[in-house]
């Protein structure tokens, strides 16, 4: 027996924006399509069930081989800097959105849109499909990033075929569905702002304001609330990436959500062996992106989003006010979430030194991030002897146990208790992230059409700070052949 998956019907809020914001069109078809993974709890945030068997159209509809009911496809058009330089038109070359559903919590609407769907107006050089590798890559991390509680863009499922498509070897399509309340870019507002269309640019941040910060209408100048919220968000966003290891690996400012989420996942990566100068876009020669630029660029796009809407905020000094806080909202969260990292209950001045000493310590080890934190949560004040699986990630024995000293020492001053601590610390440190070589094996086996390790990892990062003994080694360091595990921009 056949039935409709139970989708309700869909809107489109973006297709109510003059039509020069986007251009119509249905998805190209992708022949034969299968399910790759699917996320029950992106699904939940706008109540959607798990398909089962008889729901033969799900397949289709989110291969794009089928239009929903209600559904007005559409894609939009923005510009942007690319690696600091003005890039000028891009758009969703890619990306078509469906429409958007009503939020399940009751919290406004949530936008779904698949990504490589097929040519647009905006696709330029590409031929508007994403492969089922990328498309692997950025379902995984979406739903991991949401259950490390980073604000991100969310994805549903992963749709695949076996049209070929060309990269630097011939790859297999795919189509993902990702969600979030809105796709707005800051370089959606470059856009009108560099084609001096600035009564475009107004609608833009009016619509932005009422959908997504009504709170800010009353205030003074909302157009100045508003780049100072977006800062606000993305100066924290900022510090939860740093914090989690995470690099975005492309931070252009066409791929920075205006509404602070992790957004447009490529060459993403976390952090292993740690290197602040880490660079994990393989395209990314110069480093623009790497691991201790990120919050710096954050706060450059911010500056560009600034310089985007400062005909509607109306003067410079404006402008400046509000991206006046982005370092020390960064600092702040920063040092917040590394306090806690530390299992720190109050902040000292001390502190400052105690943190520095220790990334001394990863950086000169290329000690790997995620295992280290996670095991100094069990590190016991008045029992040395059980510091050996911390102390073991470090070459240089001697250093840490200079450091571990000062640690203890901070710990007793401020009567920390091992137990609240561990359970503390490990409420914050993840014990399982999306490693490279992870998602290189679950790709691997997706190739072979065994999805089985799609929906393992997801599951498993679908709760990164429980223990989860039975998937130990989805915890271990990498293994040797992963060393040299190249991402590129290629997607
Ligand atoms: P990205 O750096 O992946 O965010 O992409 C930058 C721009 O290139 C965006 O406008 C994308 O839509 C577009 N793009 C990337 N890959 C493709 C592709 N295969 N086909 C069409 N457009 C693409
Ligand atoms: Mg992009």
């Amino acid at each position: 027996m056949t039935q409709s998956y139970p989708l309700p019907p869909f809107e489109n809020r973006f297709a109510e924006l003059p039509p020069a914001f986007y251009t119509r069109l249905q998805p190209t078809p992708l022949p034969a399509p299968y399910l790759v993974g699917f996320s029950d709890a992106a699904a939940a945030t706008v109540g959607l069930p798990r398909p089962a068997d008889e729901h033969t159209d799900f397949l289709d509809i989110f291969a794009g081989n089928q239009v929903a009911p209600g559904s007005t496809p559409l894609s939009a058009v923005y510009s942007g800097h690319q690696f600091g330089v003005w890039a000028g038109q891009l758009g969703d070359g890619r990306a078509i959105t469906l429409g958007d559903l009503p939020a399940a919590d009751g919290q406004g609407r949530i936008e779904l849109q698949l990504k490589g769907a097929g040519m647009t107006p905006y696709s330029r050089m590409g031929d508007g499909r994403a492969v089922l590798r990328s498309s692997i890559r950025e379902f995984l991390c979406s739903e991991a990033m949401a259950a490390l509680g980073i604000p991100t863009t969310r994805a549903l499922t992963v749709i695949g075929s076996d049209q070929r498509v060309m990269r630097e070897a011939p790859e297999t399509a795919a189509v993902v569905t990702r969600m979030a309340p809105s796709f707005i870019r800051f370089g959606s507002f470059e856009h009108w702002y560099y084609n001096q269309r600035f009564d475009d640019l107004k609608i833009l941040a009016d619509t932005v304001l009422e959908q997504f910060y009504p709170e800010l209408l009353p205030e003074e100048n909302p157009y100045q609330a508003l780049l100072k919220e977006v800062t606000r968000r993305t100066a924290t966003l900022m510090a939860q990436w740093q914090a989690v290891g995470f690099m975005h690996g492309v931070m252009n400012t066409d791929n920075m959500s205006i509404l602070g989420l992790t957004l447009d996942y490529g060459p993403f990566g976390f952090m292993e062996a740690f290197d602040a100068r880490h660079i994990c876009n393989h395209t990314d020669s110069q480093g623009r992106y790497s691991y201790q630029m990120q919050p710096r660029i954050g706060q450059w796009n911010c500056f560009a989003l600034g310089q985007a809407m400062l005909p509607l905020i109306g003067s410079v000094e404006q402008t400046e006010a509000a991206l006046a806080d982005y370092e020390a909202i960064f600092q702040a969260r920063h040092a917040q979430l590394l306090h806690a990292k530390l299992g720190l209950r109050t902040q000292q001045p001390e502190d400052e030194q105690l943190i520095e000493a220790l990334f001394a310590i990863l950086q000169a080890n290329g000690v790997d991030f995620t295992l280290f934190f996670r095991r100094l949560g069990n590190l016991r004040i008045g029992n040395v002897a059980d510091d050996e699986p911390v102390r073991d990630l470090i070459l240089d024995r001697p250093a840490f146990d200079a450091w571990a000293v000062q640690y203890r020492a901070r710990l007793r001053a401020e009567d920390s208790d091992d137990d609240a601590r561990r359970l503390a610390m490990h409420a914050v440190n993840p014990k399982y992230v999306l490693r490279n070589y992870l998602a290189q094996d679950a790709i691997d086996r997706a190739l072979e059409k065994d999805f089985s390790e799609v929906a393992r990892l997801q599951q498993i990062l679908q709760h990164p700070f429980d223990e989860q003994p039975e998937f130990e080694r989805y915890a271990a360091l990498p293994p040797e052949w992963a060393r040299h595990l190249e991402v590129s921009c290629s997607s």
